[in-house]
């Protein structure tokens, strides 16, 4: 008797141990290597932690305040700096958090984890006939990236993501939780500041309604595009999102442009006949024509005339505000032993926009940059968060570069975009921080005049730097 109680004893234990194990290497996964979207700065760190539940989250920060271990904070990493992990640090992955927590319809708002993507939401709201304010213009990102971005996109009546959020609760460095809502100090410094301040656990958004657009698409010089914008888009409370594209072609380089607005349709009430919500569409042959054009002149032409003649050719279709906010991302995804594809962000003033460019081309003119697609949109002045990129009524333009992963290669994208960055801010623009820290610290200061208010936050907030990447090793 007592040798089958030892058996079962012994069974039990290593199947308990096993279940143990089995649930803590499932919720610690140990990492040797950590990148992010841009590949360009591979680290060894200590663990993966999956954020999946907010006892995990709260155990992970008081054992690294014991342990004095760092944290980074994940989301779907596709910020291009080093923003989400650190060497010999944990990362959080956030991306498991992920549960819509509740909608009240009649307040148009939404409480979500902050692992959710905005997949994750418009999926939800749009049975409900609403949409999002304010995301990016892909929809793959998850909303306490988004948050620490401060993103913005299309809409040109909502500006940042800051004017949308209603509240969040955060999770501090000493382990303890606070809900913290716009007359927070934290708000500021939380919302566009890189996880640098604790974790976002939930996160309360306003929406509005989904609505009927009709697409209406015109080609023009640049040197018209900033009158035009004033007096036919923002002029026209009709255009409820808009975006623009300058040629990165040989032919029309930094000339040519094609506008797009997204019009309130006249027939509201058939809104129900295009609120399906649409899958990526043809990303083989648009991955196809992005590669032609990383390698050859012809190749970005041709890229250029299809793209432009696409969107003129799309003049008066129909499409709801939630279909326009999920646009294409995968074909961005690209693969390649040799380069990769970054991103970098310049914020222009509107009055300044023609003479920013005949700058840009300028500084361009003699510089080897497999500069792909520039995007336009609108980003209305908007300073509440400590970092805020729009100091004025601002044209994004977003860059879209192939770059080598060799030292040389990395060495002399660096310094074209510095000097790019050093035309932006003459112009009294600024640049978007989600990307590679290419920019000095000197910088950083001009683009953003508080930051030092920022990092003394930091200082105060989180002392032992327990919330850790390399964008605050950098700029710090
Ligand atoms: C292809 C592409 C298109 C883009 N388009 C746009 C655009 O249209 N508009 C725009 O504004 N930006 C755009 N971006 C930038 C993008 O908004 C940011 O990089 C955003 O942070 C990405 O979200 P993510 O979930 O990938 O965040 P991650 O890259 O995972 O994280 C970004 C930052 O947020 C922090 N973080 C993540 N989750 C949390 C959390 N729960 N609590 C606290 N901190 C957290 C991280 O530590 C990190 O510092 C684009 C980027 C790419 C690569």
């Amino acid at each position: 008797m007592k040798k089958k109680l030892f058996a079962f004893a012994l069974c039990t234990g290593a199947y308990a141990a096993l279940f143990a194990y089995s649930v803590y290497s499932d919720q610690k996964a140990v990492t040797s290597e950590m990148t992010d979207v841009s590949r360009l700065m591979p680290v060894k760190i200590k663990q993966t932690v999956k954020g999946q539940e907010e006892e995990t989250l709260i155990d992970t920060v008081k054992e690294a305040n014991r342990k004095n271990i760092k944290i980074s904070i994940a989301g779907a990493q596709h910020s291009m700096g080093g923003h989400t992990y650190y060497e010999d640090g944990i990362v959080l992955d956030m991306t498991g958090y992920n549960k819509i927590l509740s909608l009240d319809q009649e307040k148009k708002t939404i409480r979500v984890q902050s692992g959710a993507t905005w997949n994750d939401i418009q999926k939800y709201v749009n049975p409900y006939g609403l949409a999002v304010k304010v995301m990016q213009s892909q929809n793959i990102f998850t909303i306490g990236g988004s948050l620490s971005a401060n993103a913005h996109g299309r809409d040109i009546r909502y500006g940042s993501l800051i004017d949308t959020v209603k509240s969040f609760r955060l999770l501090k460095a000493d382990g303890t939780i606070v809900t913290v809502t716009p007359k927070d100090d934290l708000f500021t410094a939380v919302i566009g500041g890189y996880g640098l301040f604790g974790v976002i656990l939930d996160v309360t958004l306003e929406l509005t309604d989904d609505e009927l657009y009709a697409m209406q698409t015109e080609k023009m010089n640049y040197s018209a595009y900033a009158g035009y914008f004033t007096k036919h888009v923002k002029g026209n409370p009709n255009v409820r999102m808009h975006l623009a594209r300058i040629s990165t072609a040989k032919k029309g380089f930094l000339k040519d442009m094609y506008v797009t607005n997204y019009v309130l349709a006249d027939h509201q009430e058939q809104l129900p006949s295009y609120n399906d919500l649409k899958e990526d569409e043809y990303t083989g042959a648009t991955k196809f024509a992005l590669g032609l054009s990383r390698r050859y002149e012809w190749g970005r032409n041709w890229l250029w005339n299809t793209q432009e003649s696409y969107f003129v050719g799309q003049n008066g279709t129909e499409i709801s505000r939630n279909n326009v906010m999920r646009s294409e991302s995968k074909f961005l995804e690209y693969e390649n032993n040799d380069n990769t594809d970054v991103l970098q962000e310049y914020f222009v003033p509107v009055k300044e926009y023609a003479s920013y460019i005949d700058d840009l081309r300028q500084t361009l003119s003699g510089e080897d940059l497999n500069l792909l697609n520039i995007t336009i949109r609108y980003v209305q002045k908007n300073e509440k968060a400590d970092l805020s990129y729009a100091k004025d009524d601002m044209f994004s333009l977003v860059l879209l570069i192939n770059e080598g992963f060799s030292k040389e290669d990395q060495a002399d994208t660096a310094r074209i975009i510095r000097r790019m960055t050093d035309v932006a801010i003459k112009h009294g623009g600024s640049y978007y921080l989600p990307y590679m820290t290419y920019q000095t610290k000197a910088q950083m200061r001009q683009a953003y005049p508080k930051s030092d208010e920022f990092f003394q936050k930091k200082r105060i907030y989180d002392p032992d730097e327990r919330f850790m990447n390399y964008f605050y090793q950098r700029y710090k």
